[in-house]
């Protein structure tokens, strides 16, 4: 059989076509052909079709375009095994270890015949191999590049050496290797210094915060915050973590500034009504001194007078200085009752700031209960992704969700338990979402989650996915175990569709999840 030469198997293969009465189709030729030639029946590699599928991958951080670049070049080398490998790398799976090389063929096996053949991929030489691996080497150095800084300039310059000469088309493979060498060197020092300076900076970060709270630690919301600040930045750290840290971090700096311009305010005016009532006291004192002087010159003059005509004008002297004396103490009591008023005053103004605050603080971006986002967080949130689906043009998907008779919860175990169970949500879904998702407290026992770079059937999925883990783990209220579930709608954010017109549509499906029989994810 192994003799036969493929003509003879194609003459072959249209005898059985007809002694089988199989219909002619290319299919049942090529199974045909490859058992008479001995050959496994492998369809053909659709390169193509491959490539099209390749080129539709986004390629927006360092790591997709890495494992696109080896799926492509898996797909030049007709390899199954890169094309799988690449494939799972790019979705965040570690591929399988590489199996053991196959021993090459020792017999001349016929190739399958590939009927519907594909436009022949070229296949790679031993130079051209060569050329592909440097430039595997070349993009593998320029990903890793942005994760070492770029404050070294010399090693900046190493770099672009290196992966110029990786990229010549007839790169010596001696020279390259001893550019890698020495740049192989001083990438570990790099690499040190990266890791050096992030576990410094998060010292510093650290201390910043602690800094703040000693500050203020007569501000209740504002501890809370900065013990929240100092969980949050506790290695190891997300994007997400650091993100919530962000604007925990500008919640605190806008009530510190707001208190502050309120503090030196009132030290002004303080100071301003002290400067009034010395000025006043020392008016006061030299209108009463001069009281006297005039007092004791009339008693003189009315001692030495000798008859009432020399008294008479003494006298009048003296009615004149004492109601002067009695108008000016008049005077000074009402300054010193209008300061008074004014006092009063801003005591209540700072009261009216304080309260102010207080109510600026509840409209900060986080829900005290839960540590999800409030609507002010969530509107934030919202107009950022709603510009970055603009921008780039992903899609975004809108979940909202409404646990199922909650009111029964509350009214059978009692509002704490409620509460716990709120939390409890906040917390599943956050351990259960990607960092890049979004929770959001929305109003009472309702959520809405953020689902970047989701179109809507995995957003459906992924909402799914939690109501499954929400299933699973209870909480206790007492010993009892409580189970919660929820009704959920998403809706994919259309063109030209603002974010508050998705949620509505999500919060439409919602409605029509629990008009269902809840406890049920339906797509708007
Ligand atoms: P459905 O399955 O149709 O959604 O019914 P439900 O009982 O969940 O919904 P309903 O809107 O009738 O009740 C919501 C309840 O949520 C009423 C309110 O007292 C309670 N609630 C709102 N906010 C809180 C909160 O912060 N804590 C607690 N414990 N309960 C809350
Ligand atoms: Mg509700
Ligand atoms: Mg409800």
């Amino acid at each position: 059989m192994l003799d036969k030469k493929p003509f003879e198997i194609a003459r072959e293969t249209l005898k059985q076509l007809t002694a089988n009465k199989l219909a002619p189709t290319p299919l049942n030729y090529q199974r045909i052909y490859n058992e008479i030639a001995n050959v496994p029946n492998e369809p053909a590699f659709p390169a193509e079709r491959l490539r099209d599928i390749a080129l539709a991958l986004p390629t927006k951080t360092p790591g997709q375009q890495k494992q696109r670049g080896l799926l492509e070049s898996a797909i030049n080398q007709l390899n199954w095994d890169g094309v799988k490998n690449a494939l799972m790398a790019y979705g965040g799976f570690s591929p399988p270890a590489p199996a053991p090389a196959a021993a090459p063929p020792l017999v001349n096996i016929p190739k399958p015949v590939t009927v519907l053949a594909e436009p022949a991929a070229p296949v790679l030489t031993a130079p051209a191999l060569t050329a592909d691996f440097f430039g595997q080497i070349a993009r593998l150095i320029e990903y890793a590049q942005p994760a070492l800084g770029n404050d070294d300039e010399r090693f900046l310059e190493q770099t672009k050496t290196l992966t110029t000469a990786l990229r010549q088309p007839d790169a010596n493979a001696v020279a390259v290797k001893q550019l890698l060498t020495s740049y192989g060197h001083r990438l570990s020092f790099a690499a040190e210094d990266q890791a050096e300076i992030k576990q410094v900076l998060l010292k510093l970060l650290h201390l910043i915060i602690e800094n703040i709270s000693h500050l203020s630690m007569d501000d209740e919301w504002l501890k809370g915050q900065v013990d929240a600040l100092m969980v949050a930045c506790l290695p190891p750290l997300t994007l997400r973590q650091l993100d919530d840290v962000e604007q925990r971090l500008k919640d605190v700096i806008f009530k510190q500034t707001e208190a502050k311009t309120r503090a030196v305010q009132a030290q002004e005016e303080m100071r301003q009504m002290l400067a009034a009532f010395i000025e006043r006291l020392g008016a006061m004192a030299e209108s009463t001194s001069s009281f006297h002087t005039q007092m004791e010159t009339s008693a003189k003059l009315i001692e030495q007078a000798k008859s009432l005509t020399e008294i008479a004008p003494v006298l009048k002297d003296v009615v004149g200085a004492t109601r002067q004396m009695a108008q000016d103490s008049q005077n000074a009591r009402d300054t010193l009752v209008g300061m008074q008023n004014k006092v009063a005053a801003t005591e209540a103004e700072i009261s009216k700031l304080h309260q102010e605050l207080d109510r600026v603080s509840a409209q900060a971006r986080h829900d005290p209960l839960t540590g999800a986002l409030n609507r002010q967080g969530l509107d934030e949130a919202i107009n950022r992704e709603v510009s970055k689906v603009r921008r780039m043009d992903t899609p975004l998907c809108v979940s909202l969700l409404d646990i199922d008779n909650f009111k029964k919860l509350n009214d059978t175990l009692g509002h704490a338990t409620g509460d716990v169970a709120l939390t409890h949500l906040a917390k599943v879904a956050q351990e259960v979402m990607r960092p890049q998702d979004t929770l959001a407290r929305y109003g009472g026992e309702e959520f809405v989650i953020l689902l970047p770079d989701t179109p809507l059937d995995k957003g459906i999925e992924a909402m799914t996915r939690l109501q499954r883990e929400l299933t699973k783990r209870f909480f206790l209220a007492g010993t009892e175990k409580v189970l919660i579930t929820f009704s959920a709608g998403v809706a994919q954010l259309a063109s030209g569709e603002t974010g508050v017109d998705a949620i509505k549509r999500a919060d439409q499906a919602m409605y029509l999840a629990k008009r269902a029989g809840k406890n049920r994810v339906l797509g708007a």
